[in-house]
């Protein structure tokens, strides 16, 4: 079984001898080079920056890492003199027998540690790991197998039977049309999510106790730490060696897997990217604990004509060069009765340019969250200019030209 051990020191490249100026200096440096913000989704930078950021905890604090410098590596759950005790005792020379003052030690300050009985030390047998579940096994992210980790894998691992746990939301994105996101509608569709276990209603258990699978019913199990091994009080079983029966239907996990359809209503007026929270339809809790809710993010989509920004419609509409000049009224589709072809009336006004914006008043979208209100529709006008073939047509653009001798880039050129 492998066993990192981790040199704190190289991966800060400093020398064990490095004064606490030196350690700062380095991780700020290579803190600079790989912190997240300065390499966005750079996996490699983010997993070096864990380890410096791993080593400086360690090294730039007096304490740990005086017990880094006995173990060949830390732990929170060490006590320090324990730690000053095994150096003492031998640790990397010919050590054998118990460890010194071995009575049951336990290294628990707070309700989350994990007992922790220094009185099982075991030099003998490094590499067979017995019973132990190596850090090779666990579901170790950038820390790869740290000790710590290795005590949060088991600890959460055994927490799952021990009361109510609520379930966790969840989150679905949700595509609607952009008529059903402009009018409201029902969106079908369907969901995966854990239920409550019909076997054991969510207990885990069916009653009785078996063998605690963890430990084998020894109670205790045995984590590798550095060069060490430990014997810990097993967190699954509290150290009885007996655990209640698993519910064979759910594996003990308390909730299935289900897939089931799910419809629900959106408003007139629901806009990309809105988050409707559906209270208590996440994943199930176990062994009476609450549902988690489910989220659901709209993404709506989009249609050939109308462009939809908040609750406006903006819509791009070519007029004729003497309609732009002259004025005139023209017909605008409208996103009322898509299917009878909407469309409403608007002046353009005399001299309209191209790219100019016209706005009518509450033909945009209803508002899904001020009743009675909608928004506007913008038009904006985009001037078509004729391709003239004919010599009379050329003609009179010749004389309107003369007739309107005005240089519409006098202004710009007199800018520079
Ligand atoms: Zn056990
Ligand atoms: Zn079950």
């Amino acid at each position: 079984m492998a066993t990192q051990t981790k040199d704190y020191y190289s991966t800060l490249g400093v020398k064990k001898s490095a004064t606490a100026e030196d350690i700062r200096k380095a991780f700020r440096k290579l803190a600079r080079k790989y912190h997240p913000d300065v390499n966005p989704n750079d996996k490699k930078a983010e997993e070096k920056f864990k380890e410096i950021s791993e080593a400086n905890d360690v090294l730039s604090d007096e304490k740990k890492r005086k017990v880094y410098d006995q173990l060949g590596f830390y732990s929170d759950n060490i006590d320090p003199a324990a730690a000053e005790a095994a150096a003492r005792g031998g640790y990397g020379g010919g050590f054998s027998g118990g460890f010194p003052g071995g009575s049951p030690r336990s290294g628990s300050r707070g309700g989350q540690e994990v007992p922790f009985d220094f009185g099982g030390f075991d030099f003998s047998d490094f590499q067979s790991g017995g019973r132990s579940r190596g850090a090779a096994q666990e579901p170790s992210g950038g820390f790869g197998g740290s000790f710590r980790d290795i005590f949060g894998g088991i600890f959460s691992g055994g927490q799952k039977s021990r009361g109510p746990r609520p379930g966790t939301d969840l989150e679905y994105q949700v595509s609607v049309d952009f008529w059903s996101a402009v009018r409201g509608g029902v969106v079908r569709l369907e969901i995966e999510r854990q239920e409550t276990c019909p076997s054991c209603k969510g207990k885990s258990t069916t009653g009785g106790s078996m063998e605690c699978p963890e430990c084998h019913g020894s109670g205790q199990v045995t984590q590798m730490g550095g060069r060490m091994k430990f014997n810990i009080q097993c967190p699954r079983c509290n150290g009885t060696g007996k655990v209640q029966n698993v519910c064979a239907t759910c594996d003990g996990e308390g909730v299935l897997m289900k897939r089931e359809p799910l419809e629900f209503r959106i408003k007139p007026g629901t806009r990309d990217g809105q988050r409707i929270r559906l209270a208590g339809r996440g994943n199930a809790g176990t062994d009476g604990g609450a549902s988690g809710d489910l989220y659901l993010i709209i993404k709506v989509g989009t249609h050939p004509v109308f462009t939809r920004v908040a609750d406006d419609i903006h819509v791009t509409v070519p007029v004729t060069v003497a309609e732009a000049a002259l004025g005139a009224k023209i017909e605008v589709p409208t996103i009322d009765t898509h299917d009878g072809g909407g469309r409403t009336q608007l002046k353009i006004p005399p001299g309209t340019q191209t790219g100019q914006k016209l706005r009518l008043r509450e033909k945009g979208v209803p508002s899904a969250s001020r009743e009675g209100l909608r928004g506007d529709e913008i038009v904006e006008v985009k001037v078509v200019v004729p391709k003239v073939q004919d010599e009379r047509s050329k003609e009179i653009l010749r004389e309107l030209a003369k007739l309107n001798p005005e240089d519409p880039r006098a202004d710009l050129l007199a800018e520079v």
